[in-house]
């Protein structure tokens, strides 16, 4: 029996994008395990955290701070990877207290 592939013209519509930015309708925070904990004064203020974040959960505030927003933020570590200054610590959600 051969297996015959279907075009990807072929295949049933699966999800329409109708306008951008439409990620900013769903908050995804709930999702989250742990949680980035940004030390502000660590942070020398170089953006990489937000250039890398995958979620429009890294707000850039005047004078290039950061805030993390998390409603969007699904705890992937991104940002604490990306960090050259360690500023930024993933903790279990609810235990940064
Ligand atoms: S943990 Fe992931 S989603 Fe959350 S702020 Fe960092 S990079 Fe963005
Ligand atoms: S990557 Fe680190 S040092 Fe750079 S802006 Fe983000 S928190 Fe600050």
């Amino acid at each position: 029996m051969s297996i015959r592939w279907k075009s990807w013209k072929e295949l049933p519509l699966g999800m329409v994008i109708p306008e951008p930015a439409t990620s900013l309708e769903f908050k995804t925070g709930s999702w989250r395990a742990l949680k980035p904990v940004l030390d502000e004064n660590k942070c020398i203020r170089c953006l990489l955290c937000w250039v890398h974040c995958p979620e429009p959960a890294i707000e850039r505030l005047e004078g290039d701070r950061v805030r993390i927003d998390y409603n969007y933020c699904k705890g992937c570590g991104i940002c604490a990877n990306v960090c050259p200054v360690h500023a930024i610590e993933m903790v279990m959600e609810g235990g940064e207290e």
